[in-house]
């Protein structure tokens, strides 16, 4: 990693390695602890927190923060891997166990709230590495970041497959009093030996909707991001239902299916998770994702039609993706490619 000689003394230097890090931030210390063995955590002191997503984002919305990079989740496909690589960091493992951790993203995002140039508009979390990862337990870095969100009374959205976001269930009650707050849970399948394989480090498909149940519980509208649904492994019309008869009976308020895409950096870690564990789909891999990084469009119609048609069956109000019923979509969380940083102050 070229960046793990950067220390607080070191910022200002312009040739340092902080450039490294977007020229935003200063590493602080780096931390391997037996209580998350095999998981370093790479403090540092972030210089910006909201970053405007880029122009040409196929994005519904503009702002984001994301407090961490790098997700324990470890997902195969997560289009997150990639942005890894700016910091000279292994996009497979090493995004798994690489942890980014802005330990400063609650006091710099109650600043640049409060400054003169923020005009109050929406902010997405988890749109490029889950903020209710394993590190958020340690580090509860989103107490800090909602309750800075309410008291400006700014609108924000959360997508996350982290079941840790109950634990701040009073404070998201409380923002949802002075703002609009969207949360999104994302469940691609409840099929056990494909979670087990491709989201090792998730809690199961269906406590993240007991997450889904207790926000509706608790009067938070909660919707599910059927994300991703996997071609081959994921896509029987028999799991396909049963997937969204669990969401319709979790009590989620839509659902919005996006089938799997394999860009640059997740495609790499996703096709050699695939030749180790169902080498005989390789090919038809190969033939589905030749024109690039998503299904063809007549793949993606037929599970958002299928999808569409569960949830009028369960009784879901289905929305078209990236536009749910109430708020900007939470996207994909790894979709973000490499936002932009602004700063605002
Ligand atoms: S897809 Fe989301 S939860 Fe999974 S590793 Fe990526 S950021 Fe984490």
């Amino acid at each position: 990693m070229r960046w793990e000689n950067l220390t607080a003394e070191s910022d200002g230097n312009p040739s340092g390695n902080a450039a490294l890090f977007g020229a935003d931030a200063v590493i602080t210390r780096t931390i391997d602890t037996p209580e998350f063995r095999g998981i370093t955590f790479h403090e540092i002191r972030a210089r910006t927190i909201v970053n405007r997503v880029p122009g040409a984002s196929r994005m519904p919305f503009e702002w984001t923060v994301n407090p961490y990079r790098g997700c324990s989740h470890a997902c195969v496909y997560c289009f997150a891997r990639k942005t890894h690589s700016y910091l000279d960091l292994d996009t497979g493992l090493g995004f798994d166990s690489q942890i980014v951790v802005k330990v400063n993203a609650p006091d710099l995002l109650r600043r640049q709230l409060g400054s003169r140039r923020w005009q109050g508009e929406h902010i997405a979390m988890g749109t490029n590495v889950d903020c209710y990862q394993r590190a958020e337990g340690r580090y509860r870095l989103m107490p800090g970041i909602i309750a800075a969100l309410r008291d400006h009374a700014n609108p924000f959205s959360i997508l996350t497959k982290g079941t840790l976001i109950l634990r701040d269930l009073d404070l998201l009650k409380e923002a949802a009093a002075v703002t609009e707050v969207g949360i999104s849970v994302s469940v691609g399948f409840t099929d056990h030996e494909l979670w087990r394989t491709v989201e090792p480090g998730t809690p199961a498909p269906e406590r993240r909707l007991d997450v889904v149940r207790a926000l509706s519980g608790h009067g938070i509208d909660c919707g599910v991001l059927m994300a991703p649904v996997i071609p081959f492994l994921g896509d029987e019309p028999s799991q396909l239902r049963a997937t969204v008869r669990a969401i319709a009976a979790s009590g989620a308020t839509s659902v919005t299916p996006l089938v799997l895409h394999l860009r640059p950096g997740a495609r790499e870690w996703f096709m050699s998770w695939l030749e180790h564990h169902h080498p005989h789909l390789v090919r038809r891999y190969e033939r589905l994702y030749a024109e690039g990084a998503y299904a063809p469009r007549w793949y993606q119609r037929r599970i958002t039609r299928q999808v569409h048609e569960l949830a009028e069956e369960y009784g879901i109000g289905p929305t078209r993706p990236g536009m749910p019923r109430r708020l900007p979509a939470p996207a994909p969380e790894p979709d973000v490619a490499a936002p932009t940083q602004l700063t605002l102050l």
